[in-house]
């Protein structure tokens, strides 16, 4: 059956078991931890002490309203993990970079035993910042999309990108499939970014798909390894050129009018052609890449 939806590549596609759909999510997720629960480190007793927050860049987004101050303060009577602090302020450690603490690099195991003045940076790829250790990873084109950000999904497969989405998959099958394939998980769920399996990942800020794909794009620096039209934006394997006397049966008598080449799926066998909606999709490509630029 033809299908020439707005804002999709123009496809034919055979029908998939939810089975095979599923195949991909399958075997054991580890269960999810909890960062914020104290370790018994941490509960050992000190006098009490105050660490002080600025945020830079972005990184406020994760505050509440009324926190969004330049004094950001908290008082803590026992020996507590930077990350631990960090996170207590809504502020997932997928998204902190660089972390100065009385303007000392340290990593997210950093203990807290007395006053301090802790700076925190975002990932930025130009960040003046970057004599310093950072915590994260720079480039990453792998990616797990939680199943509220479909639209997200489909826009990276269409650029080329490798992703894992499904939308009925759990936080414990994300965060599985993440560990397992080595892939970063966007999500704007800032709880399930606390979980201390998660190495990489990002919260869009936006709520709306254009800006999101732009933001992925610029936070893990894809720029130049967007590969349009390589992928399956159903099933996410590659596709391959295929002759028109290949497919030729299963075409739409118009399509077998007026296409030449064609494209199909190494997975699901979608059928892919530059029909109607082509032009479309490459000039919202474009904008994309200018908006990235
Ligand atoms: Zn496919």
């Amino acid at each position: 059956m033809a299908v020439c939806a707005a804002g999709k590549l123009t496809a034919i596609t055979e029908k998939m078991s939810l089975s095979d759909r599923a195949s991909s999510w399958g075997g054991p997720a580890r269960p999810p931890s909890n960062t914020l629960t104290p370790t018994r480190e941490s509960r050992i007793d000190v006098n009490p002490f105050t660490v002080r927050l600025k945020l830079h860049g972005d990184l406020d987004f994760f505050l509440r309203s009324g926190a969004r101050s330049p004094g950001i303060e908290r008082s803590l009577s026992e020996k507590t993990s930077v990350k631990d602090v960090i996170e207590s302020f809504g502020l997932p450690h997928p998204e902190v970079d660089v972390i100065l603490i009385n303007a000392r690099p340290v990593d997210f195991d950093y203990a807290l035993t007395n006053d301090a003045d802790i700076e925190l940076y975002p990932v930025v790829t130009s960040s003046p910042k970057l004599k310093y250790k950072r915590l994260q990873i720079a480039g990453c084109d792998r990616f797990v999309v939680d199943g509220h950000l479909g639209k997200l999904a489909r826009d990276l497969r269409l650029l080329g990108f490798d992703v894992a989405y499904d939308p009925r998959a759990e936080d414990r099958q994300l965060l599985g499939t993440m560990e397992r394939e080595n892939r970063a998980l966007l999500t704007r769920d800032r709880r399930l970014l606390m979980h201390a399996v998660v190495k990489t990942g990002y919260c869009p800020r936006s709520q709306n798909a254009d800006e999101q794909i732009v933001e992925v794009i610029r936070r893990f620096d894809l720029l130049g390894s967007i590969a349009p039209f390589t992928r399956c934006i159903s099933c996410n394997a590659s596709l391959r050129k295929v002759s028109k006397a290949e497919i030729i049966e299963r075409l739409e008598p118009l399509t077998k009018i007026y296409y030449d080449q064609f494209q199909c799926c190494t997975g699901c066998g979608q059928i892919y052609w530059a029909g109607s909606h082509f032009s479309k999709l490459q000039k919202r490509l474009e904008k994309i890449r200018a908006y990235c630029a």
